[in-house]
């Protein structure tokens, strides 16, 4: 999966540009990308969609300002289920900035189309889920849950219970708006007949109340690629609300939380581990076996190794989203003194402590000569 793009660099403006420029910059960009220029081009259509989540942020002061100071983990926060309408549709930025005024952009004239009539797209969903460490590392499919708009089957989407019903609406001529004084000025309103959609339905489908689309529970399968962390955004084309009368679905919109594990700490595609190690093998030397996401790896433990010693078990972390090297395991030993000795044992070990004496402790010797004054007393 691709890096999210920076917000400023799809609008190609500095960080430093001031609202009304952003509005231009971003004016100038949807009309070029607007799907309606490209019919039929996928990149055109991604490009406008990356555009209105840019200006979406970009064009509010607040979250602007949360943008700048975390990027685009301002806007990955845990929510539940499905948004309360955290995402707009790039259509209705974009119809909320250029009002009815469509035909001017497209075409023109008579032979400009009609504002999107009745085919308005679905709303794009977002659907927290939560994953384990493991399934983050290997990857998974999971099959999703979710309650969104589905097309209608009783009208095959049309809304009508005859499939001739849908007219253009006569109050806005298809527009989805009119114009009413209000004092002095004149205003741009949703069109009362159609609510905006620019049709009316005059036998409307029981099933959908003309709308061509139902709520429905549905399951949707979703591949989890390996290396996935807490934040990452995954999209689902296609599969957020159908749209009304057969538009467009909108896109399901998958943050990813990943719980937190019992043995391993992340740092981005490093982990982390303590392990116990038995004393007698922190002094003796030899093997030790420890936990790796592929099951088991083992490390050797040269003769003397401290308590807090870290050892480094390349490639054996979480591998890269993006395809790169995978990370390390970062295995930290912590010498562990047996609590339960019996008499013959205790007898041992007083014989070995009388035999080492005080000349075989390299840390305590070193400790002692910087502590000295503090014994000297
Ligand atoms: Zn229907
Ligand atoms: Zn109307």
């Amino acid at each position: 999966m691709a890096e999210k793009r920076d917000y400023y660099e799809i609008l190609g403006v500095a960080r430093d540009t001031d609202a009304a420029d952003i509005k231009k910059a971003y004016r100038k960009l949807a009309v070029k990308f607007h799907p309606d220029k490209n019919p039929g081009d996928p990149t055109a259509e991604e490009k406008f969609k990356e555009l209105g989540e840019a200006y979406e942020a970009l064009s509010d002061p607040d979250k602007r300002a949360a943008y700048d100071r975390y990027g685009h983990a301002a806007f990955s926060g845990a929510g539940g289920g499905r948004s309360g309408g955290g995402f707009h549709d790039p259509m209705d930025i974009f119809s909320q900035m250029f009002g009815g005024g469509f035909e001017e952009f497209f075409g023109g004239g008579g032979g400009g189309r009609k504002r999107s009539s009745g085919k308005q797209r679905g709303s794009d969903l977002r659907y927290d889920l939560e994953i384990s460490l493991e399934e983050a590392a290997k990857g998974v499919e999971k099959e999703l849950e979710i309650e969104r708009y589905v097309p209608c089957e009783s009208c095959g989407s049309k809304g009508s219970k005859s499939g001739g019903g849908v007219k253009t609406c006569t109050t806005c001529g298809g527009r989805g708006g009119v114009t009413r004084q209000a004092g002095i000025f004149l205003q741009q309103v949703t069109c009362p007949e159609c609510r905006g959609a620019g049709e009316t339905v005059s036998d409307p489908c029981p099933d959908c109340k003309g709308e061509g689309r139902v709520q429905r529970d549905s399951r949707i399968k979703l591949r989890i690629p390996a290396g996935v962390d807490t934040g990452t955004r995954l999209r689902s084309s296609g599969n957020g609300d159908a749209g009304v009368r057969g538009g467009a679905a909108g896109d399901l919109y998958v943050f990813l939380h990943v719980k937190d594990h019992d043995i391993f700490e992340r740092d981005d595609a490093d982990l982390f581990c303590e392990v116990p190690l038995p004393f007698s093998v922190a002094a003796l030397g030899g093997e030790l076996k420890v936990p790796s996401l592929d099951g088991q790896s083992s490390i050797k433990i040269p003769v003397g190794t401290q308590g807090g010693t870290v050892f480094r078990l390349r490639d054996k972390g979480m591998p890269s989203l993006s395809g790169g090297r995978r990370g390390d395991l970062h295995v930290r030993v912590q010498v562990e003194v047996p609590t339960k000795l019996n008499h013959e044992q205790q007898e041992k070990l007083r014989a070995f402590s009388e035999s080492i004496g005080d000349h075989n402790s390299p840390m305590q010797e070193g400790f002692f000569q910087k502590a000295k004054r503090f014994f000297d007393l």
